[in-house]
């Protein structure tokens, strides 16, 4: 499209985020941080993503077993979390405890509205402009370079210029709107399942947390045989160690979330999966005196597109702990493949050892100005699996809006700035980027 179609063509900036996801919001401060011209572009009305609209209010990939790999913006958005009561800190968890393949790990519950509070200060105190309602609908080129996107705002199209851009969608909108090379759409509803959260509140959770992880699996195969649970693992957390829990129990399959209409049946089947599980769950112990109090408002999408990079991240990749010269993230784990059929996981295994996430799956394999972030990066399905927590999705923000910021003020693409700067910059601002840094 031509940024003269646009009802209304907005200022010019260094940098532009589109998408205010986990990934996003850390990419926008983090370019702002350094000086640069920043606006992040988002769809919903707050900023966080899947941690907010989607309500999946646990963030794991900080901690592989018991070291912490992610630190630096995505931590000190944690901390602000904490000081504004939306959390209690870190706790010890086991992933899919109910199920068959239980992976103990660290995460932090937090409360997904005060999660809110703390993006909007984060990102504004860093001087980064926000753009909220506005849905990236297409993108700008000038002689074969990308110089803006436009968004669907409440006045209509709207231009805005960037000398680079950051594609923080999760579904890789701008790189696909660019017509640049992604994969993951053609397996259609045979991608993860996805997941409608809800909170309850009057939910005795220590006495849940209490029982046997015999009996625990007892009552998810009980709930599964009687068509009123959907999936192995009984996954919920307590933002705040108080009565309410978050819960991740639907589980909605063959529905493709890149096709409209699919996605439109595929909230209406995740709220009469709830109804389901409410006549169920009141039978678990703990769960006695519950009530329904918020349904999310978006639904959420495990997996949709990812760009085809410079460096693809392999399952070997993880699985190997290889940590190449060029890395700018340090990735946890576990390996968390959902089977898109049955009422498992595919995969769900904790990797030996952190794994590097190297600055090539953050370029799209052309240069055309673009940076991906978070769950859209180069990665196969199984290395995203590994990649796609949001701790770890935060830490490839910070990289990505690094290396748009160094970019866009030495006026070079994305691609020629060196490896060797973005790290010493995100160490400069306390990111972990090797085992060195542990
Ligand atoms: C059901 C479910 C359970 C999960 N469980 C966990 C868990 O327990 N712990 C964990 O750490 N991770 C979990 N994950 C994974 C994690 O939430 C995601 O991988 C992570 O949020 C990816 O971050 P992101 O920033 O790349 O994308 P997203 O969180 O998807 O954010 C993308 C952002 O871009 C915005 N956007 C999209 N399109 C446009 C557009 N066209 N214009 C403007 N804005 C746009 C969206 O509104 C959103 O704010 C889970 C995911 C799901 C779906």
């Amino acid at each position: 499209m031509e940024a003269t179609e646009a009802v209304r063509t907005g200022v010019d900036y260094d940098v532009v985020v589109a998408g205010g996801g986990p990934s996003g919001l850390i990419a926008a401060t983090a370019a702002a941080r350094l000086g640069v011209r920043t606006l992040l572009v988002e769809r919903d009305g707050f900023l966080g993503g899947t941690a907010t609209a989607a309500m999946v209010a646990q963030f794991f990939g900080f901690f592989h077993e018991r070291t912490q790999v992610v630190r630096g913006i995505p931590a000190e958005l944690l901390e602000r979390v904490q000081a504004l009561g939306g959390s209690a800190g870190f706790v010890e968890y086991v992933m899919a405890e109910a199920s068959d393949r239980p992976v103990p790990t660290r995460c932090f519950p937090f409360d997904p509205e005060i999660l809110k509070l703390a993006a909007d200060e984060l990102v504004s105190q860093a001087g980064c402009e926000l753009l909220l309602h506005a849905v990236v609908t297409d993108v700008v080129w000038e002689n074969g370079r990308l110089v803006g996107v436009v968004a669907h705002t409440v006045e209509g199209p709207l231009a805005v210029r960037a000398r680079v851009l950051v594609d923080a969608t999760g579904d890789a909108v701008v790189a696909h709107r660019a017509g640049l090379p992604t994969v993951g759409a053609e397996l259609g509803s045979a991608r993860q399942p996805l997941t409608l959260v809800f909170r309850l509140r009057g939910v005795d959770v220590p006495r849940y947390r209490s029982l046997p992880r015999e009996e625990k699996r007892r009552i998810v195969r009980e709930g599964i045989a009687q068509g009123k649970l959907f999936w192995e693992s009984f996954a919920f957390n307590s933002p705040r160690g108080t009565d309410d829990a978050v819960c991740l129990l639907t589980r909605i399959r063959g529905c493709d979330a890149l096709d409209a209409f699919s996605l439109t049946r595929a909230e209406l089947v995740g709220r009469q999966q709830i109804r389901k599980v409410m006549e169920f769950i009141r039978s678990v112990p703990g769960f006695e005196r519950c009530e329904l109090v918020s349904i999310a408002p978006r639904i959420g999408v495990r997996e949709t597109r990812r760009v085809v990079g410079v460096y693809e991240l392999g399952e070997s990749d993880v699985l190997s702990g290889a940590i190449p010269d060029d890395t700018v993230v340090l990735g946890a784990g576990p390996v968390d493949v959902h089977d898109p059929n049955g009422t498992g996981f595919v995969e769900m295994r904790m990797p030996p050892g952190p794994f590097g996430i190297p600055l090539r799956c953050l370029l799209p394999r052309d240069r055309v100005g673009l940076v991906a972030a978070g769950r859209a990066i180069s990665a196969s399905r199984v290395a995203n699996g590994a990649a796609r927590h949001m701790g770890t999705a935060m830490a490839i923000g910070q990289a990505a809006g690094t290396l748009a910021a160094l970019a866009a003020r030495a006026g070079v693409f994305p691609h020629d700035v060196r490896a060797e700067e973005v790290r010493a910059t995100l160490r400069g601002s306390g990111a972990v980027v090797g085992v060195e840094d542990l």
